[in-house]
Protein backbone atom coordinates (compact mmCIF):
# COMPACT_ATOMS: atom_id res chain seq x y z
CA UNK A 1 0.00 0.00 0.00
CA UNK A 2 0.94 4.07 -1.04
CA UNK A 3 1.58 6.30 1.75
CA UNK A 4 -1.38 8.07 0.13
CA UNK A 5 -3.53 4.93 0.45
CA UNK A 6 -3.09 4.37 4.04
CA UNK A 7 -3.41 7.89 4.92
CA UNK A 8 -7.05 7.64 3.20
CA UNK A 9 -7.89 5.23 4.92
CA UNK A 10 -6.55 5.74 8.17
CA UNK A 11 -8.19 9.41 8.34
CA UNK A 12 -11.74 7.54 7.31
CA UNK A 13 -11.71 5.46 9.58
CA UNK A 14 -10.90 7.49 12.32
CA UNK A 15 -13.93 9.85 11.34
CA UNK A 16 -15.75 7.07 11.59
CA UNK A 17 -14.64 5.60 15.08
CA UNK A 18 -15.39 9.23 15.71
CA UNK A 19 -19.17 9.54 15.01
CA UNK A 20 -19.78 5.96 16.31
CA UNK A 21 -18.51 7.89 19.77
CA UNK A 22 -20.63 11.10 19.07
CA UNK A 23 -23.73 9.08 18.57
CA UNK A 24 -23.08 6.54 21.78
CA UNK A 25 -22.42 9.99 23.86
CA UNK A 26 -25.88 11.00 22.75
CA UNK A 27 -27.41 8.14 23.64
CA UNK A 28 -26.34 7.77 27.01
CA UNK A 29 -27.54 11.51 27.67
CA UNK A 30 -23.58 12.30 28.20
CA UNK A 31 -21.48 14.95 26.59
CA UNK A 32 -18.46 14.51 24.17
CA UNK A 33 -15.95 16.11 26.37
CA UNK A 34 -16.35 13.82 28.72
CA UNK A 35 -15.11 10.91 26.23
CA UNK A 36 -11.49 10.72 25.30
CA UNK A 37 -10.33 8.20 22.31
CA UNK A 38 -7.08 6.34 22.36
CA UNK A 39 -5.83 4.71 19.72
CA UNK A 40 -4.60 1.23 20.41
CA UNK A 41 -1.39 0.80 18.23
CA UNK A 42 0.39 -2.44 18.81
CA UNK A 43 1.94 -3.62 15.55
CA UNK A 44 1.12 -0.98 13.68
CA UNK A 45 4.54 1.18 12.10
CA UNK A 46 5.20 4.63 13.96
CA UNK A 47 4.52 6.05 10.74
CA UNK A 48 0.66 5.23 10.73
CA UNK A 49 0.60 6.28 14.28
CA UNK A 50 1.99 9.26 13.31
CA UNK A 51 -0.79 10.14 10.56
CA UNK A 52 -3.60 10.12 13.21
CA UNK A 53 -1.48 12.31 15.56
CA UNK A 54 -1.15 15.04 12.61
CA UNK A 55 -5.14 14.72 12.61
CA UNK A 56 -5.08 15.98 15.89
CA UNK A 57 -5.29 12.89 18.17
CA UNK A 58 -3.27 12.47 21.16
CA UNK A 59 -3.55 9.39 22.95
CA UNK A 60 -1.70 6.46 22.25
CA UNK A 61 -1.72 3.09 23.88
CA UNK A 62 1.04 0.39 23.22
CA UNK A 63 0.83 -3.23 24.07
CA UNK A 64 4.56 -4.38 23.90
CA UNK A 65 7.53 -2.54 25.81
CA UNK A 66 9.79 -3.43 22.69
CA UNK A 67 7.16 -1.64 20.41
CA UNK A 68 6.99 1.69 22.58
CA UNK A 69 10.87 1.62 22.49
CA UNK A 70 11.10 0.65 18.29
CA UNK A 71 8.41 3.94 17.73
CA UNK A 72 10.05 6.15 20.32
CA UNK A 73 12.29 7.29 17.18
CA UNK A 74 9.48 8.82 15.49
CA UNK A 75 6.83 9.38 18.23
CA UNK A 76 9.36 10.24 21.58
CA UNK A 77 9.21 13.86 20.77
CA UNK A 78 5.78 14.61 20.01
CA UNK A 79 3.25 16.75 22.29
CA UNK A 80 1.25 13.39 23.09
CA UNK A 81 0.08 10.67 25.54
CA UNK A 82 1.65 7.66 25.63
CA UNK A 83 -0.11 4.79 27.84
CA UNK A 84 1.02 1.23 28.22
CA UNK A 85 -2.10 -1.22 27.96
CA UNK A 86 -0.74 -4.12 27.97
CA UNK A 87 0.56 -6.70 30.60
CA UNK A 88 3.63 -5.77 32.17
CA UNK A 89 6.28 -7.76 33.65
CA UNK A 90 7.81 -6.73 36.24
CA UNK A 91 11.76 -7.60 34.45
CA UNK A 92 9.97 -4.91 31.82
CA UNK A 93 9.28 -2.29 34.53
CA UNK A 94 12.68 0.21 34.13
CA UNK A 95 12.36 0.27 30.18
CA UNK A 96 8.45 1.16 30.53
CA UNK A 97 9.25 3.98 32.30
CA UNK A 98 11.01 5.25 30.12
CA UNK A 99 8.69 5.75 27.28
CA UNK A 100 5.20 5.59 28.57
CA UNK A 101 3.54 8.53 30.43
CA UNK A 102 0.73 5.84 32.16
CA UNK A 103 0.75 2.45 32.46
CA UNK A 104 -2.91 1.32 32.62
CA UNK A 105 -2.31 -2.09 33.36
CA UNK A 106 -1.36 -2.14 37.20
CA UNK A 107 -3.08 -5.39 38.05
CA UNK A 108 -1.41 -7.03 41.13
CA UNK A 109 0.83 -6.62 44.62
CA UNK A 110 3.95 -7.26 43.50
CA UNK A 111 4.06 -5.29 40.33
CA UNK A 112 3.04 -2.46 42.55
CA UNK A 113 5.55 -2.96 45.28
CA UNK A 114 8.32 -3.30 42.25
CA UNK A 115 6.98 -0.33 40.34
CA UNK A 116 6.88 2.00 43.84
CA UNK A 117 10.56 0.85 44.66
CA UNK A 118 12.27 1.93 41.09
CA UNK A 119 9.90 5.33 41.07
CA UNK A 120 11.64 6.00 44.49
CA UNK A 121 14.92 5.15 43.00
CA UNK A 122 13.53 7.44 40.11
CA UNK A 123 12.63 10.19 42.70
CA UNK A 124 9.59 10.96 41.01
CA UNK A 125 5.90 9.73 40.52
CA UNK A 126 3.52 7.88 37.89
CA UNK A 127 0.00 8.00 36.51
CA UNK A 128 -1.52 4.64 36.46
CA UNK A 129 -4.96 2.90 36.14
CA UNK A 130 -5.65 -0.14 37.75
CA UNK A 131 -6.80 -3.01 35.47
CA UNK A 132 -9.82 -5.13 36.46
CA UNK A 133 -10.70 -8.50 35.19
CA UNK A 134 -14.77 -7.56 35.20
CA UNK A 135 -15.08 -10.97 32.84
CA UNK A 136 -13.76 -13.44 34.85
CA UNK A 137 -11.93 -14.91 32.32
CA UNK A 138 -8.26 -16.61 32.77
CA UNK A 139 -7.21 -15.82 29.76
CA UNK A 140 -7.39 -11.63 30.36
CA UNK A 141 -5.06 -9.96 33.31
CA UNK A 142 -6.31 -7.99 35.84
CA UNK A 143 -6.91 -7.87 39.19
CA UNK A 144 -10.09 -9.66 40.71
CA UNK A 145 -13.25 -7.47 41.15
CA UNK A 146 -13.31 -8.45 45.09
CA UNK A 147 -9.54 -7.63 45.22
CA UNK A 148 -9.79 -4.26 43.73
CA UNK A 149 -10.27 -2.50 46.69
CA UNK A 150 -7.35 -3.61 48.65
CA UNK A 151 -4.96 -3.01 45.48
CA UNK A 152 -6.17 0.35 45.32
CA UNK A 153 -5.93 1.17 49.12
CA UNK A 154 -1.93 -1.13 48.58
CA UNK A 155 -1.30 1.99 45.50
CA UNK A 156 -2.42 4.39 47.83
CA UNK A 157 -0.51 3.47 50.89
CA UNK A 158 2.96 4.28 48.54
CA UNK A 159 2.70 7.51 47.21
CA UNK A 160 4.35 7.20 44.30
CA UNK A 161 1.55 6.20 42.00
CA UNK A 162 -1.67 8.57 41.48
CA UNK A 163 -4.20 6.39 39.96
CA UNK A 164 -6.31 8.67 37.46
CA UNK A 165 -9.15 5.83 37.21
CA UNK A 166 -9.49 1.98 36.72
CA UNK A 167 -9.62 -0.12 33.30
CA UNK A 168 -11.16 -3.28 31.83
CA UNK A 169 -11.04 -5.45 28.82
CA UNK A 170 -14.97 -6.58 28.27
CA UNK A 171 -16.02 -10.24 28.07
CA UNK A 172 -15.90 -10.64 24.20
CA UNK A 173 -19.17 -11.67 22.98
CA UNK A 174 -20.93 -9.60 20.27
CA UNK A 175 -24.28 -9.80 22.44
CA UNK A 176 -23.84 -6.05 24.14
CA UNK A 177 -26.11 -7.50 26.86
CA UNK A 178 -23.29 -9.95 27.43
CA UNK A 179 -21.00 -7.61 27.14
CA UNK A 180 -22.64 -4.97 29.65
CA UNK A 181 -22.34 -6.22 32.90
CA UNK A 182 -18.24 -6.28 32.80
CA UNK A 183 -18.75 -2.38 32.36
CA UNK A 184 -21.18 -2.24 35.00
CA UNK A 185 -18.84 -4.04 37.58
CA UNK A 186 -16.23 -0.87 36.74
CA UNK A 187 -18.44 1.54 37.20
CA UNK A 188 -19.96 -0.03 40.47
CA UNK A 189 -15.88 -0.77 41.68
CA UNK A 190 -15.11 2.66 40.58
CA UNK A 191 -18.53 4.55 42.30
CA UNK A 192 -17.72 2.16 45.46
CA UNK A 193 -14.07 3.65 45.62
CA UNK A 194 -15.36 7.46 45.37
CA UNK A 195 -17.61 6.79 48.45
CA UNK A 196 -14.94 5.56 50.51
CA UNK A 197 -12.60 8.23 49.46
CA UNK A 198 -10.58 6.05 48.03
CA UNK A 199 -10.54 7.68 44.75
CA UNK A 200 -10.73 11.59 43.70
CA UNK A 201 -12.86 12.96 41.01
CA UNK A 202 -9.85 13.46 39.15
CA UNK A 203 -8.83 9.69 39.83
CA UNK A 204 -12.25 8.45 38.38
CA UNK A 205 -11.76 7.60 34.61
CA UNK A 206 -13.02 4.25 33.73
CA UNK A 207 -11.01 2.62 30.44
CA UNK A 208 -12.90 0.41 28.95
CA UNK A 209 -14.46 -0.10 25.16
CA UNK A 210 -12.84 -1.06 22.49
CA UNK A 211 -13.30 -1.58 18.57
CA UNK A 212 -16.36 -4.06 18.87
CA UNK A 213 -18.03 -3.21 22.17
CA UNK A 214 -17.49 1.25 22.57
CA UNK A 215 -21.01 1.89 22.37
CA UNK A 216 -22.37 -0.35 25.38
CA UNK A 217 -18.92 0.73 27.33
CA UNK A 218 -20.25 4.72 26.71
CA UNK A 219 -23.59 3.60 27.56
CA UNK A 220 -22.02 1.95 30.95
CA UNK A 221 -19.94 5.31 31.30
CA UNK A 222 -16.63 4.41 29.89
CA UNK A 223 -14.21 8.07 29.98
CA UNK A 224 -11.42 6.52 27.36
CA UNK A 225 -12.43 4.37 24.66
CA UNK A 226 -9.36 2.37 23.02
CA UNK A 227 -9.70 1.35 19.79
CA UNK A 228 -7.57 -0.07 17.40
CA UNK A 229 -8.82 -2.58 14.44
CA UNK A 230 -11.25 -0.21 13.80
CA UNK A 231 -9.03 2.63 12.87
CA UNK A 232 -6.11 0.82 11.82
CA UNK A 233 -7.30 -2.25 10.76
CA UNK A 234 -6.54 -6.48 11.38
CA UNK A 235 -3.49 -7.49 13.45
CA UNK A 236 -2.03 -10.47 11.80
CA UNK A 237 -1.75 -12.11 15.24
CA UNK A 238 -4.92 -12.62 17.26
CA UNK A 239 -5.43 -10.73 20.71
CA UNK A 240 -4.71 -13.86 22.81
CA UNK A 241 -1.30 -13.44 21.80
CA UNK A 242 -1.14 -9.83 23.69
CA UNK A 243 -3.12 -10.78 26.68
CA UNK A 244 -1.35 -13.60 28.27
CA UNK A 245 2.52 -14.81 29.34
CA UNK A 246 3.95 -15.92 26.36
CA UNK A 247 3.23 -12.43 24.47
CA UNK A 248 5.79 -10.39 26.09
C1 LIG B 1 -5.67 -4.24 21.25
C2 LIG B 1 -6.26 -3.63 22.43
C3 LIG B 1 -7.32 -2.72 22.32
C4 LIG B 1 -7.97 -2.35 21.01
O1 LIG B 1 -8.67 -3.43 20.49
P1 LIG B 1 -9.37 -3.36 19.06
O2 LIG B 1 -10.33 -4.48 19.10
O3 LIG B 1 -8.29 -3.54 18.06
O4 LIG B 1 -10.02 -2.04 18.95
C5 LIG B 1 -7.79 -2.15 23.49
N1 LIG B 1 -7.28 -2.46 24.69
C6 LIG B 1 -6.28 -3.33 24.83
C7 LIG B 1 -5.74 -3.61 26.19
C8 LIG B 1 -5.74 -3.95 23.71
O5 LIG B 1 -4.74 -4.82 23.86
Amino acid sequence: MTTETYTADILANLNLVKQRIQSAVKMAGRSTEDVQLLLATKTVSAEKVKVVIDAGETLIGENKVQELKEKDYLLGTLPIQRHFIGHLQTNKIKDVLKYAHCIQSVDRPDLVEKLDSRLQYENRFLDIFVQVNTSFEESKFGVHPDEAIRLIEKIRSYGTMRIKGLMTIGLFDADPEKVKPSFRLLREIRDAALRDGLLSKDGAALSMGMSGDLETAIAEGATIVRVGTSIFGKRQYPDAYYWNEKGN
